[in-house]
């Protein structure tokens, strides 16, 4: 979470003076507009901007230092996918809690030469040897406290996929190494950036989990106290692993000695003596590490009012939930619609999907996810059935049935209460577009802030828990119970959206099972409200997940709580149980206009407001 980066980083300038930017060098320094002086060996951030306008490629993240990088490779000539690589390496460095080498994600592409959008998905895996009872505490016969105890453990680590993300973005799409995109990246990390307030509260907050283990407490705790606001954060580890893959490739990370110290850390994790947290094992091996693959998927499609909207298909839910929403949305005029009942109606349609998102969706490569049902405008014709015009359903709401389906009014199929929503609220997305129209839109995490606190000793980075995304419990007939070697659900939505075959817009968030509903709000906002892409991001959010009340944000409440009221939907206000934050997701866009106009779009607020950046500003030059 980037709350307070801004205002930290403001403070850092005018306390240092004068400085130069390590990452780049002094040239970059100065072509960013930053003083130079050679003064104090001190890291500093560039300066950030919410929209920026213009040609030859954009790059927008949540943070500085990535879209720098990012901007940086483009202006050398790089790709989107080059781009894309070496800003994501950077927010593992900036970003360590949020993101990094031990998580997962979901790359969607757009290639200017064949038109065609495809996508990679590097989701984590349960290990070959991972019960279906593994979060069943063997003392109590219950599940395991969710936090800290579940997500602080080796046994909520999946085998990670955001190497191997890389590499075959590379691969497919790319014009460098991995070696030459992780290299800014590498250079950050030992050299260092500047510590601001939501790094330093996002340490703190984790404390607890961080003491538990000598490798975490070394980095992230060093010296007894989180790093300081204004210091440099290096991490010489992570740059040592960023040369090891650049020089090796991920032979060492799914096939050698840094594979083996994963494995090792997950099966028994190196917890200090005083932590009370029970820090439950693993059952990676590295034989699941060495069967890792990232696939190579069809994204989901729907056409909505004259757009095509790509997105994520299973093992994300985000393409189909986003997309069947879409569907139900369609059928009606909401552009003729007051805010309150355009407003009802968004609700409404995310309460269905998310109804069938629970329904249907998990690993297709375990379930039989009936997407082309899901995604049909048949069925979303007698989903839309459920919604009334000027009153709210009962929520939880039912899912619906794709055997029977006719496009009619009826009844809908009776079934359980959905399973709790426990997927947690920190991730990072990324947009690139480069000179020559491809498009990038990558989404990726590791999980809960500072994932399962666990750091790789003496590697620099965190492995993820992402498989507290399976279901807690088992229960027959759930398509995202725990079963060996699956992909637990993800709301990953990174979306490319075309216009005569034309990408026009691209977007994506974090925020957990929020992420989805952050997507749908931004795309109703842009396409059916008449908001610009600015105002779009900028807008309070609300987030119906099928659930008795909609999270919502404070100025989302104070600006149509009481019209919602009158359709007796039941708005509660947002809150991070941890650190008291109200926002929603945290988006990135860029819209494209004509003659390869660029609109980068970042957070003006939200996390403390994220980097947007252009090769060639509107008017520059
Ligand atoms: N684990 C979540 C997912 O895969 C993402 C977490 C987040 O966005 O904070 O959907």
């Amino acid at each position: 979470m980037h709350r307070l980066r801004a205002s930290a980083k403001l403070v850092v300038l005018a306390l240092i003076g004068s400085s130069f930017a390590f990452a780049n060098g002094p040239a970059d320094a100065r072509s960013e507009g930053v003083l130079t002086a050679p003064a104090a060996y001190q890291a500093t951030s560039p300066p950030k901007h919410a929209t920026r306008i213009g040609y030859g490629g954009a790059v927008t993240s949540v943070d500085p230092d990535a879209t720098r990088i990012g901007l940086r490779v483009l202006r050398q000539g790089g790709n989107a996918t080059d781009a894309a690589i070496a800003t994501a390496a950077a927010l593992g460095v900036t970003e360590p809690y949020s993101s990094g080498l031990g998580g997962g994600g979901y790359f969607v592409h757009y290639d200017a030469k064949t038109g065609k959008v495809q996508t990679i998905d590097g989701r984590e895996t349960a290990p070959r040897a991972m019960p279906r009872d593994a979060f069943i505490d063997p003392k109590t016969g219950k599940p395991y406290p969710f936090t800290p105890d579940l997500v602080t453990s080796g046994v909520s680590v999946g085998v990670p996929g955001t190497p191997a993300t890389w590499q075959r973005a590379l691969d497919r799409w790319g014009t460098r190494s991995l070696k030459a995109s992780l290299a800014p990246a590498t250079r950050l990390a030992r050299h260092g950036f500047v510590v601001d307030k939501t790094f330093h509260g996002q340490t703190v907050d984790n404390k607890e989990r961080f003491k538990a283990f000598t490798s975490t407490r070394r980095l992230f705790w060093k010296g007894g106290h989180a790093p300081r606001v204004g210091s440099t954060f290096r991490n010489p580890d992570l740059a040592d692993t960023y040369d090891l893959l650049a020089r090796h490739g991920l032979g060492p990370f799914y096939r050698g000695a840094l594979g083996n110290q994963i494995v090792h850390a997950v099966r028994r994790p190196p917890t200090t003596r005083t932590t009370k947290l029970p820090v439950p094992p693993g059952f990676m091996r590295a034989g699941d590490l060495a069967r890792y693959r990232a696939i190579n998927r069809r994204p989901t499609s729907v056409g909505y009012r004259g757009y095509r909207v790509l997105g994520m298909p299973p093992s994300s839910s985000g393409g189909s939930t986003v997309g069947e929403a879409l569907n139900i949305l369609e059928r009606y005029d909401l552009a003729g619609m007051d805010d309150a009942a355009a407003l009802h109606h968004y609700l409404e349609a995310s309460a269905l999907a998310f109804a069938d998102r629970a329904e249907y969706v998990g690993d297709p490569a375990y379930v039989d996810v009936p997407l082309a049902d899901l995604l049909s405008p048949g069925f979303a014709r007698e989903r839309a059935c459920r919604i009334h015009e000027n009153h709210a359903l009962k929520k939880p709401t039912r899912p619906g049935n794709v055997a029977t389906y006719d496009g009619r009014c009826g009844p809908a199929r009776g079934v359980s209460e959905p399973a709790p929503d426990t997927e947690n609220i920190n991730t990072t997305n990324l947009t690139v577009a480069d000179r020559w129209g491809n498009v990038v839109e990558y989404t990726l995490t590791i999980e809960q802030t500072g994932g399962s606190g666990i750091v790789v000793p003496g590697r620099g980075f965190l492995l993820n828990n992402e498989l507290t995304d399976f279901s807690t419990e088992f229960v027959k007939g759930d398509p995202n119970r725990i079963q060996p070697g699956k992909r637990p659900r993800s709301s990953m939505s990174p979306t490319i959206v075309l216009r005569n075959g034309k990408p026009f817009l691209a977007l994506g968030s974090p925020g957990g099972s929020t992420i989805i509903t952050t997507v749908l709000q931004i795309l109703f906002d842009r396409i059916d409200r008449g908001m610009s892409i600015q105002q779009a991001i900028a807008a309070p959010r609300a987030s119906q997940r099928n659930t008795p009340t909609s999270l919502a944000e404070p100025a989302f409440v104070a600006a149509y709580g009481p019209a919602l009221a009158a359709y007796g939907q039941d708005l509660a206000v947002s809150g991070d149980t941890y650190t008291g934050a109200t926002e929603i997701g945290a988006a990135t866009a860029i819209e494209f206009g004509p003659a390869r106009l660029m609109t980068a779009v970042a957070e003006p607020t939200r996390r403390g407001g994220g980097a947007a950046g252009v090769v060639r500003p509107r008017g520059a030059g």
